[in-house]
């Protein structure tokens, strides 16, 4: 089989081609770097996507605080992920980088608040 994607692991966009069987990567081409081919290849094996959204906030200034993962999330997780944090109100305050959701439905991936409230 083969796949064209576009990488982006940087502004850059580098058309790439993988080639691949249901077991193996047999081929990455057009990518200009190694993050290149690292993004193509968890791109078929297992895709994953960083995920950003906002929760909402009891007692704060704003309603809604914004967080994002630490890390990328299997992307087939995205929608479970996104209702387990909609379910979330975290009580005020809360100070940049504080973990408002640990390792989220398993995914390692931590919630983060991306500013204060
Ligand atoms: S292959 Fe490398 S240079 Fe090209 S978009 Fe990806 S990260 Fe950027």
């Amino acid at each position: 089989m083969k796949r064209d994607l576009t990488c982006v692991a940087c502004p850059l966009g580098c058309p790439i081609t993988v080639e691949y069987t249901d077991t193996e990567i047999i081929s990455v081409t057009g990518n200009t770097c190694k993050r290149g081919e690292a993004y193509a290849k968890t791109e078929i094996t297992n895709p994953t996507r960083s995920l950003t959204s906002s929760v909402k906030v009891c007692g704060g200034v704003l309603p809604v605080v914004p967080v994002k993962s630490d890390k990328p999330v299997p992307k087939d997780m995205l929608f479970d992920c996104m209702k387990e944090i909609n379910s979330v109100c975290v009580k005020a305050p809360v100070k940049i980088g504080q973990v408002i959701i640990e390792n989220i439905l398993g995914t390692g991936a931590n919630i983060v608040a991306t500013n204060n409230d």
